[in-house]
């Protein structure tokens, strides 16, 4: 079985969570991080010196690189680096865009994925959670950024990650099922997911939401791997499946107003002619997809027509 997502390996960056508490967060090199954006310069994400850096509203910890610590720092100033002629090139960059650039270098585009996606997710969380849930009294940062804690009534509040499965599903022909879900932009075609909800496991979420989308029955259920999904606190969780009845294909319009099984020499077809918009490189959806595939997916004709 092949890891969809080669990211089984231990962190490139130790997280070292035993200094957050004792580290001087002011005095480390800092990815500058804020409302799901990171700091880039050439595609690159910036870790800049403490003399380089702009005020803070927060610092948060992110881990010991060699002998580096490394922090993700939140400028007080929301429009830091959002100037598209900001100095030298530097840039605020959405996280989702910056995923295809991880892509193909290596263990230094994994160590970049992972410090950006760390430091936007817990950004996220602080951003999302200023306040005690069970209280209402504002909550202060502590443990290098890793607990919010209310003074009021003494409780710790921990960032959460909700786990979300996706499940690539074949038929007895091993056609795959492409689905378009009914908010997405149109022709953009993916597997089927959804959230696992409380006292469910990861597998009987994706039996659950199969049924509930599209009326199929699976089986041969295996886990692929996983990816950290920060959009806003996720961990997508991917697995392969089989349907032996793909004639009880049954849509809930809802939530899918499209699908169907396509086989391996129709879909490119389907992506040159624009027809078909899938996954963008750097996501673990499309890496399911070449996984099925067997390489990776041809490209859209440069004539193709994109109007809708
Ligand atoms: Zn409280």
């Amino acid at each position: 079985m092949r890891n969809p997502w080669p990211l089984d390996h231990p962190s490139r960056v130790d997280r070292a969570a035993e200094r957050r508490a004792t580290t001087d967060l002011a005095a480390c090199d800092a990815i500058v991080v804020r409302d799901g954006r990171v700091l880039v310069a050439d595609g690159r994400v910036l870790e800049l010196r403490p003399d380089a850096q702009p005020p803070a509203a927060l610092r948060i910890y992110l881990g010991r690189d060699g002998d580096r610590d490394l922090v993700a720092l939140v400028p007080e100033d929301p429009s830091f680096g959002m100037d598209p002629d900001g100095i030298g090139g530097d840039r605020m960059r959405g996280l989702r865009g910056l995923l295809a650039g991880f892509w193909d270098r290596g263990a230094e585009g994994e160590r970049e994925h992972e410090l950006a996606t760390t430091a936007v997710a817990i950004a996220t969380w602080h951003a999302n959670h200023p306040r005690c849930a069970l209280c209402g009294e504002a909550t202060v940062p502590t443990e290098g950024g890793w607990v919010r804690r209310c003074e009021r009534d003494e409780r710790d509040h921990y960032p959460r990650t909700d786990p979300a499965m996706i499940v690539a599903i074949t038929d007895p022909e091993d056609r795959l099922l492409l689905a378009h879900a009914t908010p997405w932009s149109p022709r953009r075609f993916s597997h089927l997911a959804g959230y696992v909800e409380p006292g469910e496991t990861l597998e009987q979420a994706v039996h659950r939401e199969v049924a509930e989308e599209a009326g199929l029955t699976l089986s041969g259920l295996e886990y692929l791997g996983s990816q950290p999904w920060p959009f806003p606190a996720s961990v997508m969780v991917a697995f392969r499946a089989r349907t032996e009845r793909p004639d009880a294909l049954a849509l809930d319009m809802d939530e899918i107003s499209e699908a169907r099984f396509v086989a391996r020499e129709d879909l490119a077809e389907l992506i040159a002619s624009g027809e078909v918009i899938l996954a963008p490189k750097g996501s673990v959806a499309r890496r399911m997809l070449e996984d099925w595939y067997g390489g990776p997916l041809p490209e859209r004709r440069p004539d193709a027509s994109i109007d809708v």
